[in-house]
């Protein structure tokens, strides 16, 4: 083999698509395939969400009264993914959905409830509705400073008919505990060995200092991907606004745990949201900060200098946002993305591609422009963990959806988006209400779109998001400008007739 053999290019690069100063979105271009010698399952979609977490699928759900509330954001985390709950609500309500994600799983359950032998059966029933469970350690006087004396479980209590009866008479006191300082895997090896469903830890005074669950166990093992903190709790975002009246929300979030908060505003080029951004970073340096939304450099540069740990991409792209017809500002999405997220990365930044995905192929060409996530409030609308009730329109079972900036959203607090002020009697829209079609559970959709994400990258010959954004970089990945012929060329076509498929084209 003595001759050089020079590989051929095609196509352009992402710099060169996007040099011209044309306003271009996901639909105005095309990859071109690379050379696949995997599987799609060994595709992996784990990113940074932020500088500090790391997430096994690049899924985030919109900070919408339509989309995130606890249901949504326990599913998606399950799933790899994060949720960040919504503000049109107060303070107090949007913290009980932050506290209702972390407490859905646990390792160590560090502090459990617990009540005292003189409380009674219908003590047990109301923490089950308050807060689900009915699994509850009973120590000498209901504190975790004295003693554990007993367990109370679902079993002790199930046919008990005099529910004033004191829990001293129905707990069991015959108890399986691990001494504190035990790993969580020596812990879940105790409990599967028990057969119990809880576990408690005690110290050397035999005080409780936490509890294991047996169906934190099984969760685990369903959901190996799900996004969880180092105390195996599900991550969580919270979206807070840029007035000065709400740092409490900023403060109450946090204290219920939020791993990261999203400065939620349409424009985040403004001084407000520089001063919401310093008062995190200032009494939360822990808290990783999502800043937004931008689509320039100069926003970009200002919110980077300003200190946040990821930025928020797309002004105006939203299925649900008339942004641009009604204000004349905003960006293409897929410029703004791909200028954004390659001035963010040299500064070490991500950026997370928000608004106007319509579908699995806007996802891997979101990423293949430089995003490390994607935003979406259209596409997770109308799935079981969606907030409201399903309804039928013509025929279809739909759920409803609208834009934070519409008329309806506005009256119920998403105005604080927009700077509108909370008197104002002039009210202009920037987005519009709506329906979505029934999309069924999470638990069939996410995996559907990771898998479709993963062929995507396969045709890309990438493994994984570092190495498309490798490609990206160094020129390696290929793209071309589709005419609107091209658009049509790729769709479907030709037809009388056809069905589509359950979750849509795109
Ligand atoms: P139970 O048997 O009725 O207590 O309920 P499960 O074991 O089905 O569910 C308990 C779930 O709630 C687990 O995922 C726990 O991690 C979670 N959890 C969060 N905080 C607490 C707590 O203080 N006590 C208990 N028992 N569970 C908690
Ligand atoms: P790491 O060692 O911190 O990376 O954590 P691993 O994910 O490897 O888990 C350590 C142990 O905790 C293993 O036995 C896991 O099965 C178990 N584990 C992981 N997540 C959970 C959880 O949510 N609840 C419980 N009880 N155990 C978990
Ligand atoms: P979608 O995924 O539906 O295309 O877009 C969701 C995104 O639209 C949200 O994450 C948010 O950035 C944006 N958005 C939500 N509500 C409104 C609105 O009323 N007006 C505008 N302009 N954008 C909105």
């Amino acid at each position: 083999m003595s001759e050089e053999w020079e590989m051929p290019t095609d196509g352009v690069t992402a710099q060169a698509l996007f040099e011209d100063g044309v306003g271009l979105s996901y639909d105005d271009y095309i990859l071109l395939p690379g050379f696949i010698d995997f599987h799609a399952t060994e595709v992996s979609l784990e990113t940074q969400l932020t500088r500090r977490i790391r997430l096994k699928r690049p899924l985030v759900s919109a900070p919408m009264d339509t989309v995130t509330e606890a249901e949504m954001a326990i599913g998606l985390a399950l799933q790899g993914g994060i949720g960040i709950l919504h503000y049109n609500n107060t303070a107090d309500e949007q913290a009980a959905m932050v506290r209702r994600v972390k407490r859905f799983e646990n390792g160590f359950i560090t502090d459990p409830v617990v009540l005292s032998p003189r409380h009674t059966v219908a003590d047990v029933d109301r923490i089950k509705r308050t807060h689900g469970f009915s699994g509850i350690p009973i120590t000498e006087d209901g504190s975790l400073q004295t003693r554990l004396v007993g367990m109370v479980t679902n079993r002790d209590i199930d046919f008990e008919k005099d529910r004033t009866r004191p829990l001293q008479q129905v707990m069991t006191t015959d108890l399986v505990t691990a001494p504190q300082g035990v790993t969580l895997s020596e812990a879940n090896r105790i409990l599967k060995e028990s057969k119990k469903g809880k576990l408690p830890v005690i110290d050397a005074e035999g005080r409780l200092v936490a509890l294991v669950s047996r169906n934190d166990l099984v969760k685990n093992k369903e959901f190996p991907e799900a996004a969880k903190d180092p105390r195996k709790q599900l991550l969580v975002g919270a979206a807070v606004s840029t007035r000065e009246e709400e740092r409490e929300r900023i403060d109450k979030v946090v204290a219920a745990g939020a791993d990261v908060l999203v400065i939620d505003a349409a424009q985040g080029y403004s001084k407000f949201e520089l001063e919401t951004l310093r008062y995190i970073k200032e009494h939360y340096p822990q808290v990783d900060v999502i800043a937004g939304n931008v689509v320039s450099l100069p926003q970009c540069d200002t919110l980077i200098r300003a200190g946040a740990d990821a930025l928020r991409i797309g002004m105006g792209p939203g299925s649900i946002c008339i942004t641009q017809n009604m204000m004349a500002v905003g960006r293409a999405q897929a410029s703004a993305v791909f200028r954004c997220a390659a001035f963010a990365r040299e500064r070490g930044v991500p950026v997370v591609a928000d608004g106007g995905i319509r579908g699995i192929g806007h996802i891997v060409k979101a990423l293949s422009i430089g995003a490390s996530a994607v935003m979406l409030g259209s596409l997770l609308a109308g799935t079981a963990e969606s907030p409201g009730e399903y309804f039928y329109e013509n025929g279809v079972r739909v759920k409803q959806y609208r834009g934070m900036a519409s008329l309806e959203a506005m009256s119920a607090g998403g105005g604080k988006r927009y700077l509108v002020e909370g008197g104002d009697s002039v009210q202009v829209p920037q987005g519009v209400s709506g329906t979505v079609v029934d999309k069924g559970s999470l638990t069939d959709y996410v995996p559907y779109l990771t898998r479709g994400i993963s062929q995507g990258f396969q045709d890309l010959g990438v493994r994984s998001i570092a190495a498309l954004h490798e490609a990206l970089y160094t020129g390696r990945l290929r793209f071309e400008r589709r005419t609107k012929a091209a658009q049509d060329e790729g769709s479907v076509h030709s037809l009388v007739s056809y069905r589509e498929p359950r979750w849509g084209i795109g």
